[in-house]
Formats: C-alpha cells, structure tokens, sequence
C-alpha cells in the first residue's frame, strides 16, 4: 500500500523552561498556583481553565456557539501530570477531559499578567 511516513518528532517539542517548579492547588480547590523557575508566579482560577478547555469536546461546543455556561464557583477536582508536558485537570462539573500542556498554562498566566494587552 502507498502511503505517506509522517515523521514524528523523536521529543515533544516543549520549551522545558515552561514547565513549572511548582503548581499547587488552593484548599478551597478554585485555583492553582503555578510558580516557574524564573520566579514568574500566577494564580489561575479553576473557572478560567475550565473556560479555556481546549479539548476536542470543547473546542467542537465553541465552534457550535454552545460552551456551557460556568460557574465562578467550579472547583478543580484532580489533577494530574502527564509525561511531564501537561496536566490533565478534571472540574466538578463533571468534565474531565482536558489535557493543558505546560506551555498552555504559561500563556493562560502571562495573560492574566496582562490584562490591558488580551483586551
Ligand atoms: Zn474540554
């Protein structure tokens, strides 16, 4: 059979200065706080990543203009390393799907420094 080889990248292209030094969950489990090794910290709300879910389910839901509405009240409900480029975070609405590389959640954080500029 004729086929095309997609070459696949012997590592996963990540920036390793992307992965964190630290996430920590809050006790009331609304927010993770990710500190970097540059000393760059940021505190995500589990309603803004769960908002920001980029996974096939979501993505297809925003395509069709019906994302679910979420709570500011949604808590993080597990997290989960994976491979050392992402976590896997589950909300306590039920969805537990999204994959968050690292590098991801920097953007997510360097926006939240930045306000002014994602307007
Ligand atoms: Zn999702």
């Amino acid at each position: 059979m004729d086929s095309d080889v997609i070459p696949i990248p012997a590592s996963p292209p990540i920036d390793p200065e992307a992965i964190p030094e630290e996430a920590a969950l809050a006790r009331d489990k609304r927010s993770l706080r990710l500190t970097w090794h540059d000393g760059t910290q940021a505190v995500l709300s589990a309603a803004t990543l769960r908002l920001r879910c980029r996974c096939g389910w979501c993505t297809r839901d925003r395509l069709q203009d019906r994302f679910p509405a979420v709570e500011q009240d949604i808590a993080l409900t597990r997290i989960e390393p994976m491979g050392g480029f992402a976590v896997h975070l589950a909300f306590s609405d039920g969805h537990a799907r999204g994959i968050y590389p690292w590098v991801y959640l920097r953007e997510l954080a360097r926006e939240a420094a930045e306000p002014a500029r994602a307007a």
